[in-house]
């Protein structure tokens, strides 16, 4: 990801926020200008609950650089208890042993280092929930 970009939506993406439209509620993740739904510029903050089941996943085993210490990963769309879905590494498991329906939860956690900066990135992943 482009450094520039990644700092300007880390705020969201570090504590899972996104907006709710005021009008007919739908939940944006991340926040948005104008709802998609019903063409509202009205929202209020809204902190994603973190918690969902895998929607569908798949499995990286020929990682891009500076992820290639992590292969094999899943990548996984979740769907949050709140209906938000969102895209994100599925860690802390066996990839091979995920399935749909799985319940996960979210947690930040170091993302990958920069080579040329030496910048490392955090970002929320998420991971099996056993309900600890
Ligand atoms: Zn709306």
């Amino acid at each position: 990801m482009e450094v520039a970009r990644h700092w300007r939506e880390t705020p969201e993406r570090y504590r899972m926020e996104g907006v709710k439209c005021s009008k007919c509620g739908k939940v944006l993740f991340p926040a948005r200008i104008i709802c998609p739904d019903c063409k509202s510029r009205e929202f209020t903050k809204y902190k994603l609950s973190g918690k969902g089941k895998l929607f569908t996943h798949t499995i990286i085993r020929t990682a891009p650089e500076g992820f290639s210490d992590l292969a094999p990963y899943a990548v996984g769309i979740v769907e949050l208890d709140d209906g938000t879905k969102i895209l994100a590494q599925i860690t802390d498991c066996n990839p091979e042993e995920l399935k749909t329906g799985d319940k996960l939860i979210a947690k930040f956690r170091r993302m990958n280092e920069d080579g040329k900066t030496g910048m490392i990135m955090y970002a929320y992943k998420f991971v099996p929930d056993v309900g600890i």
